[in-house]
């Protein structure tokens, strides 16, 4: 079966002591907590992810990931960080295709293919994000938003590449202001998503994949989301901030 994930996006928030205070938290919660096979996975700023991953690697379920790499492998890119760095200290998984970097940072499903590509070589895992944004439901476009930005993504992708991806669908007009899609809404979209990875790489990788619902998840309802059939856990950005919080999400797949 796939895995269920339940992924924190810190985003740029947290100064070090503060994001190590939470961490650590979130680690212990994790061993006292969890009984379930789920994967816990907590998306840091760069400048916590050595740390992080030193005490990641003391919770056997308990995985750290960046919000960004650049793409090339290495160079004179003043400023930026590449997946073999981030790799170096422990990371597991990296956002990509986030919609705050497409909308505020320029990023294009071409420029995220390269990152995809990127992140791949070294072995680590893409959470590659995908959604609409509020006037591309309105206008019942969403669909074909969504496929577009899987062709351009990551559909170039061999089979075996594609199945270390895991996807999440996150409605842009959700991320943040505190609306959630409906667990019908979600599930509609997920279901698409997961047809046209069948449509592409086939049933069985299809049904391996893991796609990640986010968009102002939290305690209250994720047990609901959750409990759709094409929804295998969350990307959490507000919610990820409070250990007590993230942790009830987490637990929603215990069993
Ligand atoms: C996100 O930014 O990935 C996210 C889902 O944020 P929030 O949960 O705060 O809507």
């Amino acid at each position: 079966m796939r895995k269920n994930i339940v992924a924190g996006n810190w985003k740029m928030n947290l100064n070090f002591e503060e994001g190590v205070s939470l961490f650590s938290e979130i680690v212990n919660m994790v061993k006292d907590e969890v009984i379930g096979d789920q994967e816990v996975v907590v998306c840091a700023p760069f400048i916590h992810l050595s740390t992080l991953g030193k005490l990641a690697a003391t919770a056997a379920n308990v995985h750290i990931g960046a919000q960004n790499v650049h793409q090339a492998e290495a160079g004179a890119y003043t400023g930026e960080v590449s997946a073999a760095q981030v790799k170096s200290v422990g990371v597991n998984y990296v956002i990509l295709g986030h919609s705050e970097r497409r909308a505020y940072f320029g990023e294009t499903d071409a420029l995220l293919a390269d990152k995809t590509n990127a992140v791949l070589k070294q072995g680590l895992r893409p959470i590659f994000c995908i959604g609409e944004t509020k006037e591309e439901r309105e206008s019942n476009n969403f669909f074909a938003v969504i496929k577009t930005q899987l062709e351009g993504g990551v559909f170039h992708l061999s089979a075996t590449e594609f199945a270390e991806v895991v996807l999440a669908y996150e409605p842009v007009w959700a991320i943040g202001t505190g609306l959630t899609a409906s667990p019908e809404q979600a599930q509609e979209v997920h279901a698409f998503i997961r047809e046209t990875v069948a449509a592409k790489y086939g049933a069985e990788i299809a049904d391996q994949t893991t796609i990640l619902y986010g968009g102002s998840a939290n305690p209250s309802n994720a047990s609901t989301l959750f409990a759709q059939p094409d929804i295998d856990g969350g990307l959490i950005g507000g919610a990820s901030l409070k250990s007590r919080d993230f942790l009830e999400i987490v637990k929603v797949f215990n069993k």
